[in-house]
């Protein structure tokens, strides 16, 4: 039996039917589905191999796990429903979470807009009432927990209490994991919360290679990002290219185990191997030589807009990569942050980020990114954001305006409310009564937007296989009941007219 327990709950260990964009649904709650529906179509249980321990586990969790096998810690990662034959043994049990309360985009939208939790919080508070967690508990074990949404327990001080978590480590635990788990093990006094600064921050020496298989196949390329956007916290920390050789051993530790997706991580994967913000061609081209050579299926995490319009305009690479990429496959699937079509806005709080092109040209690199990403059969789910600190009507007029003009591309468009983080963080959450007539005519068109290309997607791209068809029945009836709910609301709405609708 492992000292050190590693879990979360199953909307994060899941492999989401392998295609990491259905994890999203799981930050609603169930709409127009029974719960169990719902949960089925964002988390399916994972394989198990034996005693409880997934095939696939987040990457995040399995750094956590790199991190104390290499430092002579017994620790596993394992299932949420196997928890029970671990709960007399366990002597530091750590949970992770991409958003454990949802109060992270979009899941505090989907609960603003429909006033329901959504499913992630619902299932990540049932694992830590479940018997097993209390059992534990009782017994003494030491509980710590960490992720990217360690700041949100700071909002929850009554649940932080009742589940007795100890220690809440909020950064990048690699480095500072092995000593706090080790002062637990000797029942040694915790730090009830452990921000790890930048002298903390793991070199990229000590960040340890996964030792067995990740989500979907997901591996890290590149930490940090150089564009210091205000209102994202990735930007406070140092940038970091993992080298090939690193990036290539973390696949072959995913295809050994039959895990034959890959999922290069990066806030934005064409400036790996760049000097700042202009992406090189050959750093690119190679990484995804290398990783072609290994997987049979391929997709990136995020990659920038500004970056895909220069990496075209100067290397044509977008093509050149999506020549390589469709010898596999028919698209590639990414995330892209459009944020805001406010020009001063934009000055204010995202300076970088149509770098190297000017700012003021933010909407010519959005629509220009877009069209090379449709001609080229990248799917980018696209986020923005309302309620930004100091925006103003003007910015949100020139949002329509530049949603306008995206009509014609394939995408999908989620609107996310401002959450204070990066910079920002002192500033409010976005609250439903700061809602005005632009907000929802934003809002509007980003699901007309979004509902049109999602039903274009789901026929020509996704889901084609017999197997997945009453996966892909469930989403298309998803689409309807949305369409019909939009469609219905927006009757309610004066400020909303027809002609002005996308698509
Ligand atoms: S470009 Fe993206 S990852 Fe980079 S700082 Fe801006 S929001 Fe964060």
């Amino acid at each position: 039996m492992p000292e050190v327990v590693i879990t979360t709950d199953r909307t994060m260990m899941s492999n989401h039917h392998g295609k990491e964009f259905l994890g999203f649904v799981a930050t609603g709650p169930a709409i127009g589905l029974p719960e169990g529906l719902w949960l089925w179509i964002s988390s399916p249980k994972p394989k198990i191999l034996g005693d409880g321990e997934p095939l696939e586990a987040p990457y995040g969790l399995r750094k956590v796990e790199a991190s104390l096998i290499k430092n002579g810690i017994d620790a596993k990662i394992i299932d949420p429903d196997y928890l029970g034959k671990y709960a007399e043994e366990t002597k530091v049990l750590m949970v992770g979470h991409h958003d454990f309360f949802a109060y992270g985009p979009p899941s505090n939208e989907w609960w603003l807009i429909t006033g329901r939790e959504p499913i992630n919080r619902i299932s990540f508070a049932k694992l830590m009432e479940s018997e097993p967690v209390r059992r534990m508990k009782k017994n003494g074990t030491k509980i710590i927990a960490g992720g990217p949404a360690a700041w949100q327990w700071l909002y929850e001080p009554d649940k932080w209490k009742r589940w007795g978590v100890d220690t809440v480590v909020d950064g990048e635990a690699e480095k500072v994991i092995p000593s706090l788990v080790r002062k637990a093990l000797k029942g040694e006094e915790l730090p009830s919360y452990l921000y790890v600064g930048v002298k903390d921050v793991p070199l990229l020496d000590e960040i340890p290679e996964i030792v067995k298989p990740s989500v979907n196949g997901l591996v890290e390329i590149m930490r940090g990002c150089p564009r210091g956007c205000m209102f994202c916290s990735v930007t406070l920390r140092p940038l970091r290219h993992i080298p090939i050789e690193k990036v290539e051993r973390e696949i072959l530790v995913n295809v050994r185990a039959g895990i034959k997706r890959g999922l290069l991580h990066s806030e934005d994967v064409l400036l790996y191997g760049a000097d700042g913000v202009k992406p090189k061609e050959e750093p690119v081209i190679k990484l995804h030589e290398m990783a072609l050579k290994h997987v049979e299926e391929l997709a990136w995490s995020h990659a920038s807009l500004a970056a895909i319009r220069y990496a075209q305009e100067k290397y044509k690479l977008i093509s050149k990569i999506m020549e390589m990429v469709k010898t596999k496959q028919d698209f590639l699937g990414v995330e892209v942050g459009l944020e805001t079509g406010g020009i001063e806005l934009a000055k204010k709080i995202m300076p970088a980020k149509s770098a190297p092109y000017p700012v003021e040209s933010w909407h010519e690199t959005v629509e220009e990114a877009f069209k090379i990403m449709h001609e080229n059969d990248i799917i980018p789910a696209v986020t923005l954001i309302i309620g930004l600190p100091e925006e103003t009507e003007k910015d949100l007029l020139q949002t329509i305006e530049l949603l306008d003009r995206l009509k014609q591309y394939r995408s999908l468009i989620v609107p996310m409310m401002f959450v204070p983080m990066g910079a920002l963080k002192n500033k409010e959450f976005y609250r439903r009564e700061m809602m005005t007539d632009l907000h929802i005519e934003v809002l509007y068109k980003t699901y007309q937007h979004s509902i049109f290309w999602a039903k274009d997607i789901l026929k020509k791209y996704y889901l084609k296989s017999p197997l997945q068809f009453p996966l892909r029945g469930l989403l298309e009836f998803f689409i309807w009941y949305v369409e019909r709910k939009v469609n219905s609301f927006s009757e309610e709405l004066p400020i909303l007219s027809k002609e002005g609708a996308t698509t």
